[in-house]
């Protein structure tokens, strides 16, 4: 199975990223859709069984904390045509956990990409270039407190996600 760790953004930041997408790019060739749209924080790739144990008994010991997320900048990616959602100032607890993401990979023999990390919700592909800057600057704030391990599938032509594991992280409050 084809997979990788999300940040998946609440309700009513995935319906708000929606409406001000469609104010500001109304002509998207291939946005992606609401129910699709995640922070990937590590692309875990293929995995088998034993994989799939080896992270679920992994992840029920991290004990990195819910981190806010600010998204309040977009940004393209030429090679894959991408239209992306980011942050101008990634906050360290987000690295932190990508960064014990790659370890709890490499513990279960699961290969990771060598490539900077960059945070980003894709918000369309297949953009022959920039679709031009935002009329409406992004702003949309969140707490992840919840990640992912993610399964991609493509059913009928579709992008299906669909989670794998979960492992709630506490919030600064909770953990004092
Ligand atoms: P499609 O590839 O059909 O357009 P998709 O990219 O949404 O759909 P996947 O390719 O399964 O679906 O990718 C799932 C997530 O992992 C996406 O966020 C994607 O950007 C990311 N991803 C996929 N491949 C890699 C990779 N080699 N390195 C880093 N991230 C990746
Ligand atoms: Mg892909």
């Amino acid at each position: 199975m084809r997979t990788f760790f999300a940040f998946i953004p609440p309700p009513e930041a995935v319906l708000a990223i929606d409406k001000w997408r469609a104010i500001n790019w109304p002509l998207l060739e291939r946005p992606v859709s609401p129910e699709n749209l995640h922070l990937t924080l590590l692309f875990s790739g293929d995995i088998n069984r034993k994989q799939l144990q080896c992270l679920h008994d992994a992840v029920r010991k991290m004990a990195e904390p819910a981190i806010d997320l600010e998204f309040n900048c977009t940004g393209f990616f030429n090679k894959a045509d991408i239209l992306w959602l980011g942050m101008q100032n990634p906050p360290i607890q987000l690295i932190a956990l990508v960064t014990a993401l790659k370890s709890v990979c490499r513990q279960c023999d699961i290969g990771i990409e060598k490539r900077e990390y960059v945070p980003h919700i894709t918000l369309a592909r297949r953009c022959a270039q920039l679709p031009g800057l935002p009329l409406i600057e992004p702003a949309f704030r969140f707490l992840a407190d919840c990640l992912y391990l993610m399964c991609s599938e493509k059913i009928g032509g579709k992008v299906i996600y669909r989670p794998l594991l979960s492992r709630r992280l506490m919030s600064h409050d909770e953990r004092q």
